[in-house]
């Protein structure tokens, strides 16, 4: 099984289109009044499903948290 990571929304390059709670419905809502996709929950996901998603926002918005360094 893959890695979990941690996804995050950039809300300021978000522009609703939907792709990310179409993928991945648990784990993303697009909220009806500002347009913009918030993560639910912890945002972990296994790694392979969660490069799927990334690639499927057209507006680059989605990212892999990078664990802070120590
Ligand atoms: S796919 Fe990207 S642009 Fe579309 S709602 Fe999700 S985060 Fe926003």
């Amino acid at each position: 099984m893959s890695e979990a990571v941690r996804l995050v929304v950039d809300g300021d390059r978000c522009i609703g289109a939907g792709q990310c709670e179409l993928a991945e419905p648990e784990l993303f809502r697009v909220d009806d009044d500002t347009a913009v996709a918030e993560v639910l929950g912890s945002g972990m996901l296994a790694l392979d499903r969660a490069e799927v998603v990334v690639d499927r926002c057209p507006s680059g918005a989605i990212s892999i948290e990078e664990p802070a360094a120590d």
